[in-house]
């Protein structure tokens, strides 16, 4: 019977994985790999990896010539040599769109908490003060900007959920053609010309080379007073000291942080318990419903390869083939 090899999950049960894997004829090895060595000896004899975020590298791949194919459980695959996938024939997959509206209404729920005060006020309840004022002015959010960096399929929802609670949508992705830009989003042509108009920003790039530390002090220096900044895409997009030093001066009115650079977040963060900061866990993905698609088309990928040659969400293309 094929195998593959399950490297390692966070999950309650598997058993959503074990139905579908059965339903193709094929046979699961279930382990929780954290080290390179471990991924090699658990997947001895296996035609695929399912993997969370266990570490797939060249000796990985080196050390297990009957792999095909490795499907990660999620949009990201950082954990995933892709390059040395590539020089070893082994296709890599993944599980792009299952969380795009959840991540989209996270994003808008972070920028109208920030903006309504919501987590303020319910601070300042619970220490007995029961006034509209009790945490500063509002602004009107029919008078904002909503500045979009990276329009995507979740930016681009973004802005389709946002349209009629701000003024103006406007977004700043370089690589997109102007046709790609829906009718009511607003191009601009720099991240510094959407600092200086947007109200709240909200990110929403993969984590690249260029975009690591792309929201810096430049950046911060650029906006209006008062403005928000909202992270549901990577955390270390994001410079959290310049962000800090953005609150602490004014310039940054709040900011709305479901990622960071380092999660979870560290029990002696400045982030944890500031007035004007909302975390959440790394969660803008999550519904049942989404987590459950999230799974079964990672595993998916696995049982379509075996039977086609090719998985449904192609990272990077390989060489290697079923053996039937
Ligand atoms: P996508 O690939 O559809 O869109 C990303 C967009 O960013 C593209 O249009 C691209 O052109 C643009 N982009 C790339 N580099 C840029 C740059 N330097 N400046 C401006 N724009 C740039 O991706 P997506 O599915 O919309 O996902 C967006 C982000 O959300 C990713 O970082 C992903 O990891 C993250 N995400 C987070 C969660 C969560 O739970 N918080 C869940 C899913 C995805």
């Amino acid at each position: 019977m094929p195998r593959i090899l399950y490297s390692d999950n966070d999950y309650p049960d598997i058993e959503l994985e074990r139905e579908l894997f059965g339903r193709h004829g094929i046979d699961v090895i279930v382990a929780q790999c954290r080290t390179e060595d471990e991924v090699i000896a658990a997947a001895e004899g296996c035609f695929g990896i399912l993997v969370q975020y266990a570490p797939v590298t060249e000796r990985v791949l080196a050390a297990l010539p009957e792999v095909g194919i490795v499907s990660r459980i999620g949009a990201g695959y950082d954990t995933i040599d892709t390059e040395a996938c590539v020089r070893h024939g082994v296709w890599v997959a993944n599980s792009p769109d299952y969380g795009v509206g959840e991540v989209a209404t996270h994003a808008l729920a972070l920028g109208l908490a920030l903006t309504r005060n919501i987590v303020a006020y319910h601070r300042d309840i619970a220490a007995g003060n029961w006034h509209y004022l009790s945490s500063g002015k509002l602004r009107r959010p029919r008078d904002m900007t909503l500045g979009i960096v990276g329009l995507g399929r979740i930016g681009k929802r973004m802005a389709q959920i946002s349209r009629d609670t701000f003024r103006r949508v406007i977004a700043y992705d370089p690589y997109l053609i102007d046709g790609d830009f829906p009718v009511f989003v607003e191009r601009v042509p720099s991240l510094d010309a959407l600092a200086r108009v947007a109200d709240i920003v909200s990110l929403h790039t993969p984590l690249t080379p260029e975009t690591r530390g792309m929201i810096d002090a430049r950046f911060f220096a650029a906006l209006q007073r008062g403005s928000f900044v909202v992270n549901t895409a990577r955390g270390a997009v994001v410079d959290i000291d310049a962000l800090l030093g953005a609150l602490d001066t004014g310039i940054l009115g709040g900011a709305g942080l479901d990622v960071l650079p380092v999660e979870p977040v560290s029990r002696d963060s400045r982030l944890l318990g500031h007035p004007r900061v909302v975390l959440s866990p790394h969660s803008a993905f999550y519904s049942v419903e989404a987590e459950r698609e999230l799974r079964r088309k990672a595993a998916q990928n696995l049982a379509t390869w075996l039977s086609s040659g090719r998985p449904e969400y192609v990272v990077t293309r390989g060489t290697r083939v079923p053996r039937r």
